[in-house]
């Protein structure tokens, strides 16, 4: 474990980049395995091997990480389904699975600490809670042997820096890297400048500090490049993969489109980007200097491979990547394959 931690920080400190698939409960949701709305990972405890596929497929695309799913495996979220008694064990399952599969690929393994759901600044009982409940997945995550852990989707400032104080009490040396999901576009919940409080962060000792989750890439990229401009240390941005704007930033405001419904979270396929606009969102991200990259709810396969390819990387899943050249309406036969030239080839100009 210490060899690994250290080889995460030495890939960084080289400049290296790190691609990062997360998006699981996403994911599982829509195959049938956890609920909209609760949205807790039951699925590492009832259905292992489904967790360990999609580790390895997402490794498969690209990702450098395999980020223990532990997210929302906290204490609020698992007294909502009655499984708390269950809560060390869905945590210990999904690092033990985490680490096999980063150990056979050779991938760095994260572990996962979140937005508790409670936090509320001020508070000081509830901020005990939430350190609490920090404490326990973070020592679950050094157990489990975590080469770094992960905090992520943070509202508020104060819950981030809190995350990240935890992590350097109780995880035992870990790296950390520290994202926020402000749902206003400049200033987290509780009023920091969004580029202030990652300033604040990387002060405080997180090793990454960026943006997840939350908003697309159409709206993660101007804070991320003033973020970039502001900060020293490597940043992270992991969008969700759909169509936010200026007039709906992120996914929760969604609408689907030419109608007044809002898509969240169930009908957000129907504002899902194009595999070109995720490639467009990457060679930005590379061109501003984002060395830790990925996407977050939304994502699957197919994104990822694009952004690990735009950042150079050959993951054994671009064996399959698209080769129109050879497709038989439009690759290059077409002008000599005069069946189709006369009835295709007019409705597609
Ligand atoms: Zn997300």
């Amino acid at each position: 474990m210490g060899l690994k931690r250290t080889i995460f920080l030495e890939r960084l400190s080289r400049g290296e980049s790190i691609i990062v698939a997360e998006g699981y409960i996403f994911e599982f949701e829509r195959r049938g395995y956890l609920k909209a709305g609760t949205f807790v990972p039951e699925v590492v405890i009832d259905q292992p091997d489904l967790v360990r596929q999609l580790h390895e497929e997402f490794v498969h695309a690209g990702s450098d990480v395999v980020l223990a799913f532990t997210y929302y495996a906290h204490r609020e979220k698992l007294k909502l389904i009655g499984r708390e008694d269950e809560l060390e064990q869905i945590n210990l399952k999904a690092l033990e699975i985490a680490r096999e599969v980063a150990d056979r690929t050779g991938t760095l393994m994260a572990g996962n600490i979140c937005n508790s759901t409670v936090y509320e600044k001020g508070n000081p009982e509830k901020e005990r809670n939430v350190e609490q409940m920090f404490k326990e997945q973070i020592e679950w995550a050094v157990r489990g042997g975590a080469d770094f852990i992960v905090g992520e989707t943070f509202g508020d400032y104060g819950e981030a820096k809190l995350a990240l104080d935890c992590i350097k009490k109780y995880g035992n040396g870990l790296p950390a890297v520290i994202t926020l999901s402000a749902p206003l576009i400049d200033v987290t919940l509780d009023g920091v400048p969004i580029v202030k409080a990652c300033q604040d962060l990387e002060a405080a000792g997180a090793a990454i500090v960026g943006l997840n989750c939350g908003r697309g890439p159409a709206t993660m990229l101007p804070t991320l490049k003033e973020i970039r401009k502001a900060c020293k240390c490597p940043i992270a941005a992991l969008p969700v993969p759909y169509r936010t704007s200026e007039k709906e930033p992120t996914f929760f405001s969604l609408t689907i489109p030419g109608t007044d419904r809002k898509a969240f979270p169930i009908d957000l396929p129907a504002c899902l980007c194009s595999r070109w606009e995720i490639q467009q969102f990457a060679e930005e991200c590379k061109n501003i200097g984002i060395q830790y990259v990925g996407l977050c709810c939304g994502n699957a396969s197919h994104y990822l491979r694009i952004v690990a390819e735009v950042y150079g990387k050959n993951p054994p899943a671009s064996k399959f990547s698209p080769e129109m050249d050879k497709h038989f309406i439009f690759g290059r036969k077409l002008e000599t394959n005069t069946y189709f030239t006369e009835h295709v080839k007019s409705q597609i100009s």
